[in-house]
């Protein structure tokens, strides 16, 4: 269970009602789309609208609360914060997996960067496929 009010906190933002909801939906479903969201917070605050979440959503990722995961040829799906890892996104069903990065599976995107003298501030690793459910 994360602490809602201190990770908002921590990214310099109030800890308000709709952003304590928000962040319960997306941690109970880890990657979800903000449609998604909408549908369940709304179900039990009906005065909520997609524009306020929407809102809320785009400035929680611009202050690094939120991960936005483009998917292709859907709408984004968000998650919360966490250690970095990559993800395996299927491209049939739109599940997004966690793959937690270790030394095999590390990509040494420092060195990628710095011999193309990027200057990386952030970074992002998908991999699109299909899922184990979706081959059979
Ligand atoms: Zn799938
Ligand atoms: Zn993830």
């Amino acid at each position: 269970m994360i602490d809602y009010a201190l990770l908002l906190k921590e990214h310099q933002l109030k800890a308000t009602f709709q952003r304590m909801q928000i962040l319960e939906v997306i941690e109970k479903y880890g990657h979800i789309a903000i449609e998604a969201i909408y549908e369940e917070v709304s179900r039990i605050h009906s005065s909520l609208s997609l524009a306020t979440i929407y809102k809320n959503i785009v400035l929680m990722t611009q202050k690094g609360v939120l991960t936005e995961i483009p998917i292709i040829g859907e709408k984004s799906k968000y998650e919360i914060i966490k250690d970095e890892h990559i993800h395996l996104i299927c491209t049939e069903c739109g599940t997004v997996i966690d793959k937690m990065l270790d030394d095999d599976t590390a990509i040494d995107t420092e060195k990628v960067a710095k011999t193309s003298s990027f200057s990386l501030e952030h970074r992002q690793v998908n991999l699109y496929g299909t899922c184990d459910h979706c081959q059979s």
